[in-house]
């Protein structure tokens, strides 16, 4: 018995031999990879919507980045909370926003949690026009005179130059969605583009070479604002990354098991709470 406890590890000894293991390693936690309306649908029993298959459940659209130590999300959409208490999220680095559609910043009032544990105002990272965006928003957030509780937020107003955030690189990938400025976001070899219908020339160059690239494919059919299946895998064979995934769906797409036993090998629909370890 004393020898086999000599074997036994201490949370300390676990600590260690996980940070090791994390060290060079990107991980990639898919939040949601739902349409800006979810999946199932309100009010919806289209067999997408009915499906018991969890990976046909799809929250609105985010994701968390696990690198060098820091923590970040991109986008806080309407399900934020639910995807921070499921995914046991202690503290987040900075928020980085795509873009100010409702179903990418509605959740951001739920970051009062996190300031309130740790006492310090949350990083955001976004574009002037999504910054005028949250102002309208959540005005309170932004008054000189705060009622207590509210939300503390430190804004960074980027462009489409690269930033950093506590030695970790950002490139933004300037991108419409219909005639709307999105950014899309490149860590190393790892792409987050969702809400996209036109990736400019320019910005394809830098979307070359990657390990990993999450992609909007919204529906089958043709969309005004969104990439549909087929651009989506268009795109994607052009760029040719080693693997990529799919999100922001819509129930129009179809099960899940169905759509992507079509897909070539090195594509697939997203899932949520899919994770994925990228070296970095
Ligand atoms: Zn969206
Ligand atoms: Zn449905
Ligand atoms: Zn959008």
């Amino acid at each position: 018995m004393a020898n086999l406890c000599r074997y036994f590890l201490t949370q300390q000894d676990l600590y260690i031999i996980l940070h090791a293991i994390m060290k060079n390693k990107m991980k990639i936690t898919l939040l949601g990879t739902g349409t800006s309306q979810g999946v199932p649908v309100i009010a919806c029993s289209c067999r997408v919507c009915s499906s018991e298959n969890f990976k046909d459940k799809r929250l609105r659209s985010s994701i968390m980045i696990e690198v060098n130590d820091q923590r970040f999300v991109i986008d806080t959409g309407p399900d934020f909370r639910q995807q921070m208490l499921r995914e046991n999220v202690e503290d987040i680095d900075a928020i980085l926003f795509t873009h100010h559609h409702k179903d990418h910043v509605a959740g951001m009032d739920d970051i009062r949690a996190f300031n309130h544990k740790w006492k310090k105002d949350m990083q955001l990272y976004c574009t002037e026009r999504t910054k005028k965006a949250l102002h309208m928003e959540f005005p309170y957030v932004f008054t000189q005179e705060k009622y207590p509780g509210t939300p503390s937020v430190d804004i960074h107003v980027i462009d489409s130059n690269s930033f950093s955030i506590n030695g970790v690189d950002i490139t933004p990938i300037d991108v419409l969605h219909y005639k709307m400025q999105v950014f899309g976001f490149r860590i190393s070899n790892f792409i987050y583009l969702t809400d996209v219908s036109k990736v400019p020339d320019s910005e394809l160059e830098k979307m070359k070479g990657a390990d990993l690239i999450i992609l909007d494919a919204l529906r089958r059919k043709k969309h005004l604002s969104h990439l549909n299946l087929d651009e989506a895998i268009e795109l994607i064979s052009k760029l040719r990354p080693k693997r990529a995934l799919l999100t922001h769906i819509s129930h129009y797409m179809g099960l899940h098991e169905e759509v992507n036993n079509e897909l070539p090998d090195y594509i697939d629909l997203a899932f949520d709470q899919q994770k994925i370890l990228l070296e970095y």
